[in-house]
């Protein structure tokens, strides 16, 4: 799960990393009195879950109160690589005199963290990764030491960061294991004209496999997350919203993650994942069903189920229970393999529902799906 900036600013701040004053609003009026209570001028930033905010014209210094409420208001108006802008956060400029880039990343593979620093922070430490490698440290953390003084200074020392930066690494270490994040990011972090170490961006991803021993995830959870998805958390379905015309629903994520593909390959687009796990109940087929049917971007589904444990005929009956809940206006393509799959195909056959398609392998109904998708 990933935070937006204003978040991860207010976890830098409880581990005693220094950030900016930044208020955050969604109203441009009021951008007009958190610059005047800054003094004026304002650095008015988008909060949008994506980087190279800047680049895209959705970080901008407001020169006074009234130049701050102008910028929110057309800051506020803008999609930025696909999220629309809901929120900004202003925040009280800040005199750079140097920019740095510090992160902390899970290697999977090596089963360690990485610590990724460079002193040309600032612009995308992809591109000076790519330009420049040698300017771009990277040290191995052994999770169970942890960022000590030591390594922290080692840190330091590769990427030739300013020497205070080592107690802004080991702060930033204990929010990384403190708050169980598997990211953390400062880019820049700055060395401002008065001499001090400051966040002034951050990008933090949570582990959501620790959520049952966070807490306060709860007030963090983001109000502005996709309805879709919330509705379908609300419901404790595998769902994740897709921008395609073909929604799909499956029993076990690797059915379903194939099942995209073979969309994707019949010359449609998935519009979501949707794993409806080993039950696939009637209640979980509805719930399933009314979340997928009520994205306006869907224009037929795919139901791919293989009964294993589960049979067949047992989902056939949820699907027609499903349909009598939902009462859908939009063409569902249903394969049945495995356990009882001929009885199953036989309840929906009996069924006769003028907007319920059979077919009797993942090719074919995927192939009927981008064709329905394509002409209702
Ligand atoms: P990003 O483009 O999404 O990474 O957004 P950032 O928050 O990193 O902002 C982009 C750039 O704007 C930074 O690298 C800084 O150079 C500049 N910037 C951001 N905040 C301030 C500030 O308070 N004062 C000044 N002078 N520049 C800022
Ligand atoms: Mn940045």
């Amino acid at each position: 799960m990933d935070l937006y900036e204003h978040q991860a600013r207010q976890l830098f701040e409880e581990h005693g990393i220094l950030v900016p004053p930044a208020e955050v609003t969604d109203a441009p009026g009021e951008a007009r009195g958190i610059a005047r209570r800054f003094g004026g001028r304002a650095v008015v930033k988008a909060q949008v879950k994506t980087g190279g905010r800047g680049k895209a014209g959705g970080v901008r210094l407001a020169e006074d109160p009234e130049d701050a409420e102008r910028t929110a208001r057309e800051i506020l108006g803008m999609t930025i690589k696909g999220h629309p802008v809901r929120t900004v956060m202003l925040a009280q400029p800040v005199d750079i005199e140097a920019e740095f880039y510090v992160s902390y990343v899970l290697d999977r593979a090596a089963g360690r963290f990485l610590a990724i620093a460079s002193a040309e922070g600032g612009t995308e430490i992809e591109e000076v990764a790519a330009a420049r490698p040698e300017a771009v440290a990277r040290v191995p953390v052994d999770p169970a030491e942890g960022v000590t003084p030591e390594k922290a200074a080692e840190i330091v020392r590769t990427a030739g960061l300013p020497p205070g930066a080592a107690d802004f690494l080991v702060r930033l270490w204990q929010v990384l294991i403190r708050e169980d994040a598997l990211l953390v990011e400062v880019n820049p972090l700055v060395r401002t004209a008065q001499g001090q170490l400051m966040a002034l961006d951050g990008k933090v991803t949570l582990d959501g496999n620790a959520r049952y021993r966070q807490a306060r995830w709860a007030e963090q959870r983001i109000s502005h997350e996709d309805p879709l998805e919330a509705a379908a958390a609300a419901k404790g379905l595998n769902y994740v919203k897709l921008d395609g015309e073909v929604g799909v629903i499956g029993n076990g994520a690797g059915l379903v993650m194939s099942t995209l593909d073979v969309v994707a390959g019949s010359g449609a687009r998935p519009a979501n994942f949707l794993d409806i796990g080993g039950g696939a109940s009637a209640r979980i087929m509805s719930d399933g069903l009314s979340v997928v049917l009520s994205d306006p971007g869907v224009r037929s589904v795919l139901v791919n189920v293989f009964g294993g444990i589960t049979a067949c005929d047992a989902v056939a009956d949820g699907i027609v229970r499903a349909l009598d809940a939902v009462r859908p206006t939009k063409p569902i393509v249903v394969r049945l393999d495995g356990n009882n799959a001929a009885r199953g195909r036989a309840v929906l056959g009996g069924l006769a529902h003028p907007l319920v398609h059979q077919a009797a392998t993942m090719d074919d109904a995927a192939r009927l799906a981008a064709r329905l998708a394509h002409t209702s």
